[in-house]
């Protein structure tokens, strides 16, 4: 089969592999659609771990075997994967911490190497302690549906994590397609929405996906063209009290900065770009102290939301189509990543679909 090799940092390679034999208890799925994750851009051009791996973690495709053992899934099915599973029993899974388990921090689906998710190939091995979080895919959904299941929790499982009610103000920095989901899910919430970003077709969208005010960040213009700046916008919006929450859905400092000054005693400000280890910038602790203002973060996903994830995607109250701008075959997956990771004004969410030229 065709797979896409991560050999060095920067180094993307269309090699053949054996298609991977599965044991009694998996499933191997041909590959229809993955999405490209930012988490993995940073691997690939960090190198941050050892070559070689096939990445690729939001997966959706056809059951095409079946291991003896397992019960519930059929040759034909299609499904979306989750990599990661919890054991739902050990210290971590009791206090709702699925993230820092130690089942969870190991991937279960693997096109060959050391298991890496496996999605930027033909062909992927499903083993059986992630067959928990394999969903059926309904008829009228698309295979990139199901591929965005596994980003839709990673934002449902954060916004959870928010002390809202219904009315209260959040700031959404950064509106690609985490940032659009966030605004999404808290506007369905009943939140009222400031949506930032840099480029104005993203505001757009997010206006239609439920912002009630945006923002364009850099220049003075968008629907909130009467205020000087966006600390006037929050001050006005929120009648000077700031915004309950932020959301930091850009991996920039300085919005980490600016969010926690907007934010109103007592609120909270949510990491959620932020996964580069080292990274280091000033914080005024006694906004932490003083202010009661919480910085929290969120990492991975819920496996425990997974059917209310699925539901909002599939019932399209959340219209993920609408995220997803490009679509590249399994040999531009090189072109794919670069495209994610330099996003232009027009692109959102990039998939890549090993399946295209099949069908
Ligand atoms: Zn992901
Ligand atoms: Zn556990």
């Amino acid at each position: 089969m065709r797979a896409v090799v991560y050999r060095a940092a920067n180094d993307l390679r269309v090699e053949t592999l054996p298609v991977p034999s599965i044991r009694a208890g998996e499933l191997l799925v041909r590959v229809a659609a993955c999405g490209v994750c930012p988490t993995d851009i940073k691997k690939i051009q960090y190198g941050t771990v050892p070559p070689p791996r096939v990445f690729g973690h939001e997966t959706a495709g056809t059951i095409v075997q079946v291991g003896r053992d397992v019960r519930g899934f059929a040759v034909g099915e299609r499904v979306a994967l989750h990599h990661h599973v919890p054991c739902l029993d050990c210290h971590a899974c009791r206090r709702h911490a699925y993230a820092q388990c130690a089942q969870y921090k190991k991937t279960g689906i693997t096109a060959g190497f050391e298991p890496a998710g496996g999605g930027y190939a033909e062909y992927v091995r499903v083993m059986p302690f992630v067959l928990p979080g394999v969903v059926k895919i309904p008829a009228r959904n698309s295979f990139a549906e199901g591929a965005m299941l596994e980003p839709v929790n990673t934002v449902l499982k954060a916004a959870r994590r928010l002390r809202l009610l219904p009315g209260d103000v959040v700031l959404v920095a950064g509106q690609g397609p985490i940032g659009l989901m966030f605004t999404r899910l808290l506007a369905l919430r009943g939140a009222a929405v400031i949506a930032t970003d840099l480029f104005q077709p993203r505001l757009k969208l997010a206006g239609s996906l439920g912002a009630r005010w945006t923002w364009q960040a850099g220049e003075a213009d968008g629907t909130a063209r009467v205020a000087a700046s966006l600390a006037e916008l929050v001050h006005r919006v929120t009648r000077g009290r700031g915004a309950d929450a932020a959301v930091v859905a850009v991996p920039l400092d300085p919005v980490v900065t600016e969010c926690l000054q907007l934010v109103r005693g007592a609120g909270q400000v949510l990491l959620f770009s932020h996964t580069r280890r080292g990274a280091e910038t000033a914080v005024d602790l006694a906004s932490v102290c003083v202010d009661e203002k919480d910085l929290i973060g969120s990492y991975s996903a819920d496996y425990t939301l997974q059917r209310q994830v699925a539901r909002l995607v599939f019932s399209r109250q959340l219209d993920v189509r609408a995220l997803i701008t490009h679509r590249f075959p399994l040999e531009k997956t090189a072109e794919a990543v670069a495209l994610a990771a330099r996003p232009q004004p027009d692109s959102l969410k990039v998939m890549v679909e090993p399946g295209a030229l099949e069908c």
